[in-house]
């Protein structure tokens, strides 16, 4: 009961809003409406209606708690565009009737080494997730997307490139930065063969932008039903990762491989694919641990490595590139009420490319 009285003290002094939300309160039970609160705009924050929010599978892994750190109620959602509806006083970015748009952070210790190096992601206090996180101004978590109105403060609002169709945009703001930044970080460019495993929300993105990159880009999928689609994305080529006839096509020839699979498979297989020096680079987060055979990487001097979205700088960089590139997301739009059999959808991979919820419909 004790943080029951806090939050509602610091509540009353900081002044909230009620907003609807879609959300759950366990990890077994199903997403349903509920109500949540959002703080009046302080000096530095954006107030923004959210227009659309797309599902990313992180959304359905914090939901039914498969990383074991999920505080309920859990309202996710970190992939949303919309428009300002107020600002603070000292507010100079945005202004009301702007578009803006909100990723996976919404706040960081802005002081640390890694924070000043705008990798705020790895802030060494904890960078403030969007969803499932501490929430430093009213005391309780932090709410997604899944909502009618996200209040941020405007060091962690990003533009939306005029020429982007917002819904679609929507998941640039998770795909689209979680691989920009490792291709970019690994110098992923002309004269290159780029793997890209799982053809999901991140995994699409990853053919874009691999390709808008100048890279020879070789999809692995394990859906018959993406091979012809990968290729209308930019894939150069498609191996059906079941056929291990397909799989000698590439072994020892790769330079990088973004996994972005959301579940267990057998990483061994994919580092085969690269060439000596070669690096495969992990986004996918599935639940259990993957073993790597030591000799995997010791022939061919190979690394195995990781990445975690991007810093703010860089997901304002990575808009501006798929402005420039027109690049976005190919999506499906739902209605809230339709998130349920959304995720059960997601698990079976059974989405071109992305759920996208439009939020005019929680609204209602
Ligand atoms: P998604 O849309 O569900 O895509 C995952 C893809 O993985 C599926 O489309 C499928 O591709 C493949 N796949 C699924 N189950 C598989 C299995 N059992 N064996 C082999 N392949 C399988 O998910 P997403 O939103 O792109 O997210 C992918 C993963 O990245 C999730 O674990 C998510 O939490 C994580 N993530 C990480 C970060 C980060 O910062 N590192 C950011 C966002 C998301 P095919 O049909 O082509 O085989
Ligand atoms: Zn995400
Ligand atoms: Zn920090």
């Amino acid at each position: 009961m004790e943080a029951v009285k806090t939050t509602a003290e610091r509540a009353t002094k900081l002044k909230t809003n009620q907003v609807k939300a879609y959300g759950t309160v366990a990890a077994e039970t199903p997403l349903d409406q509920m109500d949540i609160q959002r703080r009046n705009a302080t000096p530095h924050d954006v107030e923004v209606d959210i227009l659309y929010c797309g599902v990313c599978h992180s959304d359905l892994h914090t939901a039914r708690n498969e990383w074991h750190g999920t505080t309920y109620p859990v309202v996710p959602g970190h992939e949303i565009v919309g428009k300002v509806v107020s600002v603070g006083d000292h507010v100079t970015k945005f202004k009301v009737g702007d578009t803006a748009a909100v990723g996976c952070m919404v706040d960081s210790c802005r002081e640390c080494q890694y924070c000043k190096e705008d990798l705020e992601q790895f802030c060494e206090q904890g960078c403030i997730q969007t969803y499932n996180s501490p929430d430093k101004h009213l005391g309780i978590r932090t709410y997604g997307g899944y909502s009618e109105r996200v209040v941020v403060d405007e060091a962690f609002v990003l533009r939306v490139p005029e020429n982007l169709d917002l819904a679609a945009t929507a998941p640039l703001l998770c795909a689209g930065i979680t691989t920009y930044s490792p291709l970019k970080h690994w110098n992923v460019g002309p004269g290159q063969k780029v793997g890209i495993v799982g053809l999901g929300g991140l995994g699409h993105m990853g053919v874009k932008i691999a390709k808008a990159m100048g890279a020879e880009v070789i999809v692995f999928t394990t859906s018959q039903s993406k091979v012809e689609d990968a290729k209308r994305l930019g894939a150069d080529d498609v191996v059906l990762s079941k056929d291990e006839e397909q799989m000698k096509r590439y072994a020892g020839k790769l330079h990088f491989i973004l996994d972005a699979v959301s579940a267990q498979h057998d990483i061994n297989a994919y580092l085969n694919q690269l060439r000596v020096d070669g690096s495969l680079a992990l986004v996918g987060a599935p639940e259990e641990p993957l073993p790597v055979a030591a000799f995997s990487v010791i022939m061919g001097r190979k690394s195995f490595a990781g990445s975690m979205i991007g810093g703010i700088a860089e997901t304002q960089e990575m808009l501006e590139f798929c402005g420039k590139h027109n690049i976005v997301s190919d999506i499906e739009m739902i209605n809230i009420d339709q998130i349920n059999d959304a995720y059960t959808r997601l698990l079976k991979g059974d989405v071109k490319y992305r759920f996208v919820i439009d939020m005019a419909s929680l609204k209602k």
